[in-house]
């Protein structure tokens, strides 16, 4: 399986990390290492001294597709959870600036929690939900898929011209502004539509 993570989706996150306002969808990619599943504690790295949290809602996909046309996006996936984009910011910054690609800073060892996902039946509006992040019990990061620049059909959509999507696979929507470092001890906990489906600790 692998990992396909949305960039800049949310326009204030955009604002906040001082970068444009995407014309079409950015995505990257992280390997089938970066997850880390079943509340397992998430073991602090040495390579970084800014590791920033990033909370997404995350699609499951649930069948093969390449080229999918917009309008039949939504029968690719039928299930969502929660998961943090873990992002060592003083690497990405650092391979920003010489032009180099985000690997480092983005797809090591485990940068990927995922939660319990649920099914997208359970859901009124997937284009209506609220999510949140707190970490050790106060707010940190709070969004809504209204304010998604791009949705989760047109990121299918677009994503699976470039690449075929097999069953399995996990998209990473991207994330509401308000990101910001996590250090040892802390408990992470994403909530979405107010119910808890991501909780581990940072060791
Ligand atoms: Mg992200």
């Amino acid at each position: 399986m692998k990992i396909i993570c949305i960039g800049r989706n949310y326009a204030e996150h955009a604002r906040e990390m001082k970068s444009e306002i995407p014309a079409e969808p950015v995505f990257f990619m992280k390997p089938d290492t970066a997850l880390l599943k079943d509340g397992a504690p998430f073991y602090f790295p040495d390579f970084t001294n800014d590791l920033h949290h990033e909370i997404e809602i995350v699609l499951k996909i649930s069948k093969a597709g390449k080229c999918i046309d917009e309008k039949f996006a939504h029968k690719y996936y039928d299930e969502l959870g929660l998961g943090i984009d873990f992002t060592a910011r003083d690497i990405q910054q650092q391979c920003k600036q010489k032009g180099l690609p985000w690997e480092k800073a983005k797809s090591f060892d485990h940068s990927a929690p995922v939660g319990q996902f649920i099914p997208k039946s359970k859901l009124k509006h997937v284009n209506q939900l609220d999510f949140t992040l707190e970490i050790n019990g106060e707010l940190r990061q709070k969004g809504n898929t209204n304010d998604l620049l791009f949705s989760f059909d047109k990121i299918i959509a677009y994503v699976s011209q470039f690449v075929t999507l097999k069953t399995g696979d996990l998209i990473f929507t991207g994330t509401p502004e308000g990101v910001g470092p996590v250090k040892r001890g802390d408990r992470v906990i994403g909530f979405l539509c107010s119910e808890i489906l991501l909780d581990f600790e940072i060791k």
